[in-house]
């Protein structure tokens, strides 16, 4: 038999679009059109976008599909299989004001890892930093990449704290996407993926307290709000290119605000409920008012105040 190589990639590949893998049967009529041949099976090969095509005179190719147009090489800057979270040691405040971050080109994709309500998003809620967006979903969905990358974190139940079967994966840019309370992993570890590809099943694990995604979206480490880059609702990206701000990475910044309004997260002074505190006591404190104090946190001057949870006081 004779051999020829050809690459689908480019033709194939689906760019910037909500199913970034091409349909089953837009892929056979890809095949099907090469040349003068006719395809009359396919073969996997351990190499998930490579496959074998037998054609009807007896020759056979191999052909790449929708191989994402990225190497390991992409990744080498702190790559950390070991840590959930990279660049510990660097504080927000040495990364740079803002940085301009392609999100989708003419070779790279996108797609939101699930679509649907949300039912939590990026805050400061009772006691901790709720880093990601929730959103609601029956234990078993599909989890698809939201860009192409690489699966720098597999931790499993008991290994990821809160976050129960978690998946991270780096991407070009240096974004990277977290996807926690998983029932199952699709991907592997340093696994090459692309964007829409199924990556793994939504379940309930970890601190969960019913069937839901918690996605992140960190740069060097520090997460911000992942609705500033999907419409959870429509799964369409807010913008090809994202010019994140070193204000967005405060718990208070999130989007829908004003750039001023975010900005502004970072001049804010906090306190810590004690026990004992009231809002009246709060207030006296910090030389403002009850009213400023509510009006700043969203709540009512008749609020419950639970030990350890953080107001903006000024
Ligand atoms: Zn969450």
């Amino acid at each position: 038999m004779k051999k020829i190589i050809l690459s689908l990639a480019a033709a194939l590949c689906c760019i910037a679009g909500a199913n970034a893998a091409p349909a089953a049967d837009t892929l056979k009529s890809s095949i099907d059109t090469i040349g003068n041949k006719t395809a009359i099976d396919t073969l996997a090969t351990a190499d998930k976008y490579r496959k074998v095509v037998l054609f009807n005179d007896n020759t056979w190719a191999y052909i790449d599909i929708d191989r994402p147009a990225i190497s390991d090489d992409d990744f080498a800057d702190n790559w950390d299989i070991e840590s959930i979270h990279i660049c510990k040691d660097i504080p927000v405040s040495s990364l740079p004001a803002e940085i301009d971050l392609a999100l989708v080109d003419s070779t790279h994709g996108y797609c939101a890892p699930i679509t649907g309500r949300i039912s939590s998003g990026f805050k400061f809620r009772k006691t901790r930093n709720h880093n990601g967006t929730d959103i609601p979903l029956t234990v078993g969905d599909t989890i698809r990449a939201a860009f192409d990358g690489k699966v720098r974190v597999v931790r499993t139940v008991g290994n990821a704290g809160g976050y129960g079967n978690l998946m991270v994966i780096r991407h070009p840019n240096g974004l990277e996407t977290y996807y926690a309370h998983l029932s199952g992993f699709i991907a592997k570890e340093e696994e090459l993926v692309k964007a829409g590809e199924p990556i793994a099943l939504g379940g309930n694990t970890g601190r969960s307290t019913g069937p839901h995604l918690h996605f992140e979206v960190r740069y060097m480490g520090k997460p911000f709000d992942s609705e500033r880059i999907f419409d959870f609702s429509t799964g369409e990206l807010r913008d090809s290119i994202f010019t994140l701000k070193r204000h967005y990475f405060n718990i208070y910044s999130h989007y829908g605000m004003t750039d001023a309004e975010s900005a502004a997260t970072q001049e804010r002074v906090y306190h810590t409920v004690r026990s004992g505190d009231t809002l009246g006591a709060i207030a006296r404190k910090y030389n403002t008012t009850v009213a400023r104090i509510c009006k700043l946190n969203g709540i009512s001057q008749n609020k419950i105040l639970r030990l350890g949870q953080k107001l903006a006081v000024r």
